[in-house]
């Protein structure tokens, strides 16, 4: 499925595949537009994809490469770069049974390199960029971006600017800075983050902003969560995908790609009357712009200043917003904030009952289904995937006095005395 064109998702005009972002003519976001497959050969498409590397590029033929490039077929990208992808999706027995539901499935992207979804994203931005000729990578980040583009500038040999707001969490500086990154903190928050590197990617014209000027394909990086999550389930939909919102793209555009799958016949559509999966959005209370949207029965999102512990979904003003609003009304599903109390519950929930210890923002996941099984919003027969976006060593403060530590003498009788009185809190 070649990539053909950029196309505008408001006005339908069609652009070269190069580096713009937005229509010259209504100013709508760009997306990519590819050839249609050829139905009659989903077998060898599938076979084709079995026979790829454990990593995002056996999804190649559902990505922006190669198109007039050089290199011809984005062959370059499956050999340089980091590996990303390839994430374990578990069961989460536990989990499910604590919230009266009977399957729950948690993709675990944290696994990724730089321990967040941010390096599929990135992995294909950063390819395009090489293929399109950009010198240096660059981003706008709340906090995860920049330590995937630091990282994979590293394994491109390329250099890399990464603006984010000063506020940032100290843990993902740290493991930014690492990389070599020039690391810029803006006395401002995400949405000011992000007008700046707009302005400059406007006047550094050999840089590669992989979410602004790069932002058609770095969005296309997202569909392969999508992808694994049908593979790992042997080539089904789930029922229900639960994820985070920050600006949109990540939810939306696994919405797409479930569409393309199913469109080509690759997947049996879900159930539904969109046969995608319900698509269950989540918020921080704290930045909830798109989550008040949906409730309010809006289609465009009021900008909000965002206050809140999940620093990684922190955008006041989403760019995917109406999207996904529009995703999950079509698709009957929802979009739910959580207060940062029920963060850190989520946070707990998770780690107590699956071993996976997830950032803030995979506490708003996780808090979100909760929320739902509670206010029994999901049907305890469906097949739940929840997607945990990132590493909980990232957000270790938000942890402290979640749980207690007994000091003792080195003497039996004092272990006696503390034994059993660890409290399960969640
Ligand atoms: C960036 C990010 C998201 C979602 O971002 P979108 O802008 O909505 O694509 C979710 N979780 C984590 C941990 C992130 O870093
Ligand atoms: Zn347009």
């Amino acid at each position: 499925m070649a990539a053909t064109s950029l196309i505008c998702r408001e006005c339908s005009s069609t652009y070269p595949l190069e580096a713009q972002f937005v229509c010259s003519r209504c100013f709508g976001p760009l997306e990519v537009a590819y050839a249609e497959h050829d139905a009659s050969d989903v077998d060898s498409i599938r076979r084709r994809i079995q026979a790829g590397p454990r990593s995002i590029w056996r999804y190649a033929d559902f990505l922006p490469l190669g198109a007039g490039s050089p290199t011809g077929s984005g062959e370059f990208a499956t050999e340089a770069g980091l590996p990303a992808g390839g994430t374990p999706l578990v069961r989460a027995d536990r989990l499910a049974e604590r919230l009266g539901l009977r399957e729950v499935w948690v993709k675990n992207d944290a696994a990724n390199p730089t321990h967040s979804f941010k390096d599929r994203v990135v992995a294909v931005a950063a390819a395009r960029a090489k293929e399109l000729g950009f010198t240096t990578l660059a981003c706008a980040s709340t906090g995860n971006l920049a330590g995937a583009v630091a990282a994979a500038g590293a394994a491109l040999g390329m250099p890399t600017y990464v603006f984010i707001p000063a506020d940032l969490e100290e843990q993902k500086i740290l493991s930014t800075g690492v990389y070599g990154a020039n690391i810029v903190t803006v006395r401002g928050n995400y949405d000011d983050v992000n007008r700046l590197c707009t302005e400059i990617a406007g006047e550094r014209e050999d840089w590669a902003f992989v979410n602004v000027n790069m932002r058609p394909y770095y969005a296309e990086g997202s569909k392969t969560l999508a992808y694994e999550i049908a593979e790992q389930l042997g080539w089904t939909v789930p029922d229900r995908i639960v994820a985070p919102i920050a600006s949109g793209s990540l939810f939306t555009k696994i919405g797409k790609g479930f569409k393309e799958w199913i469109d080509l016949g690759l997947l049996e559509a879900a159930g539904t009357p969109s046969g995608l999966p319900a698509m269950s959005g989540a918020q921080a209370a704290g930045c909830n712009p798109v989550a008040a949207a949906f409730e309010a029965g809006q289609d465009v999102c009021r900008p909000v200043k965002p206050d809140t512990i999940a620093k990684s979904l922190a955008i006041g003003n989403p760019a995917d917003g109406p999207y996904a609003i529009e995703l999950a009304r079509t698709t009957d599903g929802t979009i739910s904030q959580v207060s940062d109390d029920e963060i850190r519950e989520g946070i707990r929930l998770l780690a107590e009952t699956t071993g996976i210890f997830t950032e803030t923002a995979g506490g708003v996941t996780t808090a979100t289904l909760k929320q739902l099984a509670e206010a029994g919003a999901i049907d305890p027969d469906e097949r739940v995937v929840i997607v945990i976006t990132g590493e909980g060593l990232k957000t270790l403060d938000v942890v402290r006095g979640t749980f207690e530590c007994h000091e003792i003498d080195p003497r039996f009788e004092q272990f006696e005395r503390v034994e059993g009185r660890t409290e399960v809190t969640v």
